[in-house]
């Protein structure tokens, strides 16, 4: 798969009872969906699978509503067993109880499977909430969930808990902050980013899953979440005119230009991901053709330059500069040409 090196890819499992949000979520996050479309999302009955394949592979499990999932659960077990995290959804628009019931012995069965496994609680669906109702159910559903685990003994299960809404970003910073805990490099991929900011007049730095616009990992300057929505944007804007060329197909592979190179390839945000249909004879997407990737610049009104450029594995490089480091565009492309090296070299070690 996309994984890292030798090492398997990060897997994840995505539960949660009926209407809670996943499939939106999926369709939002891996298919570019308008959060909006997802009300006319036909329910599905459950328990049904499905399997999503970007940076991460991703797989989704709806479990019904009634407590009794034993069918749904032997499945999973075996799920759980190679899974990084589980990602579990509650709708806190709804009384959450019979969801906080299921999801206290879905944890159950995903510890006995993997001790190690990462616990996700999406609170989902805050954009209906007020602040203070937010701060709230975060609080609740934390305390009980907590409560009831101490309440068996399990002292060391390694849980978070995500507010999130597919109505503005904090469904992608979630989904990020879950990743990144899975990808053992991290730290590595965080000091290669800020000696590329220190030495390039760079002012931040992301690496990005450029298919789900998951941030795989950034620089330690602080980041805020304009920033992140910008640096989001520009990739759907990049990607978007990427594949305005990619239409036009000419054979010619000695044209000066040749954009249509990246037309099959994993960032295309047109149900081009995973189980998605792919206009192409082959149901995976390709590998990145060498030495075309895509990538753009672009100078905002208030004098920021925006900075794309594809690195290996449909991550993007997105860099947000100074205008005064457009002098210096050459070193910055240098050194963005020791940093692609050092992420080839880790992907190689695994
Ligand atoms: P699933 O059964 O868990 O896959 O849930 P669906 O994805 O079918 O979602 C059920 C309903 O919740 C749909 O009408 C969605 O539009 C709605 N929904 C999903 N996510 C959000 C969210 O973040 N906020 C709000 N307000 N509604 C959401």
């Amino acid at each position: 798969g996309h994984g890292f090196g030798a090492n398997p890819s990060p897997r994840i499992v995505m539960m949660g009872l009926r209407r809670g949000g996943k499939s939106s979520i999926c369709q939002v996050m891996f298919h570019n969906m308008q959060p909006l479309d997802t009300l006319y999302i036909e329910s599905t009955t459950a328990p049904t699978t499905s399997v999503f394949s970007s940076f991460i592979d991703f797989a989704v499990m709806e479990l019904p509503g009634q407590i009794n999932f034993t069918d749904a659960m032997i499945d999973a077990e075996r799920i759980f067993s190679s899974c990084g995290a589980l990602i579990y959804v509650i709708d806190s628009q709804d009384e959450y109880i019979n969801a906080l019931a299921n999801l206290h012995s879905i944890i159950i069965h995903a510890v006995n499977a993997n001790p190690t496994i990462n616990i996700e609680v999406f609170i989902h669906k805050v954009d209906g909430l007020s602040e203070d109702f937010r701060l709230d159910a975060q609080r609740d559903i934390t305390q009980r969930v907590t409560d009831e685990l101490l309440d068996d003994g399990l002292v060391n299960v390694s849980i978070s808990f995500h507010l999130t809404s597919i109505f503005d970003h904090s469904i992608y910073e979630a989904f990020s902050r879950v990743v990144q805990k899975l990808i053992p490099q991290l730290a590595t991929l965080e000091n290669l980013l800020n000696v590329l900011c220190q030495h390039s007049g760079i002012d931040k730095a992301f690496l990005f899953d450029i298919g789900s616009k998951i941030f795989v990992a950034t620089d330690s300057s602080p980041l805020d979440i304009p920033t992140y929505e910008i640096c989001t944007d520009f990739i759907d804007i990049t990607v978007d005119m990427n594949n305005l060329y990619a239409v036009d197909r000419r054979p010619k592979s000695g044209s000066r230009t040749d954009p249509n190179a990246n037309s099959n390839n994993n960032n295309n945000n047109n149900h081009n991901n995973g189980i998605a249909v792919n206009q192409n004879t082959t149901d995976r997407p390709e590998p990145i053709p060498p030495g075309r990737p895509i990538g753009s610049t672009s100078r905002l009104s208030n004098g920021v330059i925006l900075y794309l450029q594809q690195m290996v594995k449909g991550l993007a490089l997105v860099c947000l500069m100074r205008k005064e480091s457009m002098p210096k565009i050459a070193l910055v492309e240098y050194n963005i040409e020791f940093f692609r090296d050092a992420l080839e070299q880790l992907w190689l070690i695994g």
